[in-house]
């Protein structure tokens, strides 16, 4: 099957990610972590704080962070989530 996301679950989107060069995110689907740093606020579940849970979607696109927009649909991170979620589904 082609690798796109519109047959994924969005699986990237429970990696950590860094809210990095200007932002306009808004504030309370952030956090810093114990460094310091801010980064995107996690559910419990892993899932970013920001995804449309009934689409599965990005409920932020226009203002998502660098690091989603720079993520290559298909590269490595891509690849190694899906494979991640596939083997944790069983
Ligand atoms: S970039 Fe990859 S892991 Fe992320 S939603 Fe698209 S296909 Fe899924
Ligand atoms: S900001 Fe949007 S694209 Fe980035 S991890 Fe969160 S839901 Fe996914």
């Amino acid at each position: 099957m082609a690798i796109t996301c519109a047959n994924c679950a969005a699986v990237c989107c429970r990696l950590e990610v860094p809210c990095i060069g200007d932002h306009d995110i808004p504030e309370h689907l952030t956090e810093y972590d114990g460094a310091g740093y801010l980064r995107m606020r996690r559910l419990d579940d892993g899932w970013c704080a920001a995804l449309n849970r009934a689409e599965m979607n990005c409920g932020i696109y226009a203002r998502r962070p660098l690091p989603c927009r720079e993520l290559q649909t298909g590269g490595p991170d891509c690849l190694a989530e899906r494979a991640r979620f596939a083997a944790e589904s069983g």
